[in-house]
């Protein structure tokens, strides 16, 4: 086995000035990711999705959007394909690492997904410190929440998004991926989008693992995450695979996005059809990671 780590973060309209923001937080998250990968995928994946969550570039943990109550409110999960196990987190307001929360979900709990309070209430129980949700909220929000609480416009007209993830298969050939987010700027309190759904924005098996990102709504409708993974499980190389579905995404739900895609084999690929997706590669392989934009 050959082992690899993708990770992006986030498919979107990113601006010239903040390139190099995403490229040099994709690199420092596989960097991290890349230590525990030759021996766990699942801790490679929680590493880097951690480190992501950390850098307020991008829309998951601290920095993230706000929503329409002007609060930071998380959903990550993180699935390990081999052994079918997954766990996520919902709607929470008070854990900084949410993808660590999912983690904790996924390895103490005897249910999949927890939302809000029930999630905060559980984690803290595994020995998660809770945090003020004023901790996660930075001024550029701020600012952006401000603005569009004024315009009065749906989420969707911003195509603003930055949700982070992570795909990786280790020596054993374990499979797992992950993702983290805080959603659409201004949504609905208590939205939940497509990321912590299995199937959804993130998917893995024996043969894959997937993670998905852009406009949730139509992301859910396609079932994104399974479609590459069925794409994958009938023949198609991981760069078809990813690249089909991410155009049935446009052209049957009008959505836009991107994933990454890891196959059992150490095939891999990724593909948007927004103008940038920032994300980065390292394989056993490669001498150091490459980042793309
Ligand atoms: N898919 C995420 C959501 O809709 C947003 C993103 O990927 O940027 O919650």
């Amino acid at each position: 086995m050959n082992p690899i780590i993708l990770v992006h973060g986030g498919a979107w309209d990113i601006p010239d000035d903040l390139v190099e923001s995403h490229l040099k937080g994709v690199t420092e998250a596989i960097t991290r990711g890349k230590k525990a990968l030759p021996h766990s995928a699942l801790d490679a994946v929680e590493d880097a999705i951690t480190c992501l969550e950390d850098d307020p570039t991008f829309d998951a943990g601290t920095g993230s959007f706000l929503n329409r109550d002007g609060m930071v409110e998380l959903d990550a999960v993180i699935t390990e394909g081999n052994s079918l196990r997954a766990g996520a987190v919902g709607a929470v307001k008070r854990i900084k690492n949410p993808i660590r929360a999912a983690r904790i979900v996924m390895e103490h709990c005897d249910t999949v997904f927890l939302t809000g309070e029930g999630a905060e209430r559980f984690a803290a129980h595994q020995g998660v410190p809770l945090c003020d949700n004023r901790d996660l909220v930075i001024e550029r929000e701020i600012k952006r929440w401000e603005g569009l609480a004024r315009q009065n416009k749906p989420a969707e007209d911003f195509f603003k998004h930055g949700t982070v993830g992570a795909v990786a298969v280790d020596k054993e050939g374990t499979l797992v991926a992950g993702t983290s987010t805080g959603g659409t700027p201004c949504k609905q309190p208590g939205r939940i989008g497509d990321s912590p759904i299995l199937g959804a924005g993130t998917y893995a098996t024996d043969t894959c693992a997937v993670s998905c990102t852009g406009w949730g709504e139509a992301i859910m409708k396609a079932g994104m995450a399974k479609t590459i993974a069925d794409f994958v499980d009938r023949g198609l190389k991981a760069q078809e695979a990813v690249k089909k579905s991410v155009e049935i995404l446009r052209d049957r739900f009008s959505g836009y996005g991107g994933a990454i895609v890891v196959t059992r084999e150490g095939d891999y690929g990724s593909a948007y059809n927004t103008p940038r997706m920032a994300r980065a590669v390292y394989a056993e392989s490669m001498k150091k990671p490459e980042a793309s934009i």
